[in-house]
């Protein structure tokens, strides 16, 4: 990778308080870093190219799965992304095949949908029985039944289909990381890492957003 695509991928991740597992395509398709200016000129050559280099590439598929069509998510005039958010969009956060994947975790079973049920992202935004009640809530404030192919054209919609996603992936992912903490016997109120960034091996980032603490403490 050359110093100018280090520095890109590097300012995409920290835009999108990402992990740096996040593979390339994700990173700059979440963090909005696609050229804006190749994509405004209209359905150019160069459009398409971007376009199928995302559709061919073999990393991030899970985002592609929810962002297939990239100019509607790049040409959007709301919505800021999240640490939370870039967790649900990229896969790379507290589910624990993540976390197995990566080493920090033994299993990557879901502890309430039984045995043989992976908990990757897809299952605990779609699926899990742990979290239907903010998937329910999501669809009252939205008016759409949640899934893969509508979390993001019904996020494109407005700000406000955006606000209550945003908040659907931040209780989501509260639970999660307040789970993974309590299986490693640590402190949930997550005080301690308050604002902290750290890099572990293979790249691990501990996280922990001011908002989250106070949510938590309050
Ligand atoms: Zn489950």
């Amino acid at each position: 990778m050359s110093g100018v695509a280090r520095t890109h991928r590097l300012c995409a991740t920290r835009i999108s308080c990402a992990f740096r597992t996040i593979s390339e395509e994700a990173a700059l398709v979440i963090a909005g870093l696609v050229p804006m200016q190749e994509l405004a000129r209209g359905k150019t050559a160069r459009e398409r190219e971007i376009q199928e280099r995302w559709d061919s590439a073999t990393s991030g598929r899970w985002t592609h799965d929810l962002i297939p069509v990239l100019s509607p998510w790049l040409e959007r005039r709301h919505g800021q992304v999240d640490f939370y958010l870039t967790q649900i969009l990229s896969g790379h956060g507290c589910f624990r095949s993540y976390l197995k994947k990566y080493g920090h975790d033994t299993s990557d079973g879901c502890p309430s949908c039984g045995s043989g049920i992976e908990e990757n992202a897809r299952h605990v935004l779609f699926e899990c029985v742990r979290f239907v009640e903010d998937r329910t809530a999501l669809e009252i404030a939205t008016g759409v039944s949640t899934s893969p192919s509508t979390l993001v054209p019904t996020m494109l919609r407005g700000q406000t289909e955006w606000d209550a996603t945003t908040k659907f992936a931040a209780s989501v992912m509260r639970k999660l990381r307040i789970a993974e903490r309590e299986r490693r016997g640590l402190d949930t109120s997550l005080k301690t890492h308050m604002g902290i960034l750290i890099f572990g091996k293979d790249d691990y980032i501990i996280y922990i957003d001011v908002a989250e603490v106070a949510d938590l403490l309050s």
